[in-house]
């Protein structure tokens, strides 16, 4: 029987790493970004980093040879949760040239569509200022998006919406969401019956925290100054069913929008000065 082609960029010889290279369509490299930071009294620290391995170690399974994906970069911008015990921060800038770098790297043997993929919502800036970074480097095209709901549920939003049963309020943090997809990866590490249900932030006519629903405005506080537990969102409502759901859709769709991805041509710069 012939082995699945490997999905871990790192687990490649420069050989095969060289042959990958010259497949044509070329595999998308998928640089995950994650962090170590508090999710209430119910999950790990590495609830983030859980659930960009879990989904993108499916989606590379599933992608047979047309998704590579690299170790996941484990800690993000995490000031605003330094009041809870644990959390590991990295400077905004430092977080903005390491990211970049690692994607400029990949782009530098050849590889020219590349994600830089968001496991943590205050990532989320940076991880497309290290996209845009990458292209006016490069010239590859690479982008920044998220396989997590909760950081944006662009991708799933329609399943994320009919299929939950906190209703609003329910996802943003530590939440229904993220603790169903925990009960799906890595239900040995939830504390269910640690669970909170905290639905109490800010709604206001432009801003909510209800990850579902779009905000006019982005804004980020000090964690301890909203959150007594680190949870925004019910935690109470995830089911191990609901994870499934969601961590099945979001491998299926992740390995179809990298399909619909490197189909992005890329074209030749003109200068317009001459
Ligand atoms: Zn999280």
């Amino acid at each position: 029987m012939q082995a699945d082609p490997e999905w871990r960029y790192d687990r490649l010889t420069w050989p095969q790493m060289k042959l990958a290279l010259a497949r044509r369509p070329q595999p998308v490299v998928a640089i995950p970004f994650g962090a170590v930071e508090d999710h209430g009294p119910h999950l790990p620290l590495s609830t983030d980093n859980d659930i960009l391995e879990s989904v993108l170690a499916e989606a590379g399974r599933r992608a047979g040879g047309d998704l590579l994906v690299t170790p996941v970069i484990p800690f993000g911008l995490d000031e605003h949760h330094m009041d809870f015990p644990g959390t590991i921060t990295i400077d905004m800038e430092t977080c903005l040239a390491y990211v970049a770098q690692a994607a400029i790297s990949v782009a530098r043997h050849g590889f020219t569509h590349i994600f830089i993929v968001n496991g943590h919502g205050s990532n989320q800036s940076i991880c497309d200022l290290a996209a845009r970074k990458c292209v006016l480097a490069t010239g590859c095209i690479c982008a920044a998006t998220t396989v997590n709901a909760a950081v944006s549920p662009a991708l799933v939003a329609d399943v994320l919406d009919t299929h939950r049963a906190g209703g609003p309020g329910s996802v943003g943090h530590a939440c229904e969401y993220e603790t169903a997809m925990m009960l799906n990866a890595l239900p040995s590490h939830v504390q269910m019956d640690r669970a909170p249900r905290d639905i109490g932030q800010l709604k206001l006519k432009y801003f909510n925290w209800d990850h579902p629903q779009p905000s006019a405005y982005a804004w980020q506080d000090w964690w301890s100054r909203f959150s007594a537990e680190g949870v925004c969102g019910d935690a109470t409502a995830a089911t191990p069913e609901f994870g499934a759901l969601m961590w099945e859709t979001t491998a299926t769709r992740f390995v179809e929008m990298l399909r619909e991805f490197r189909t992005i041509p890329v074209r030749d710069r003109v200068d317009h000065h001459a």
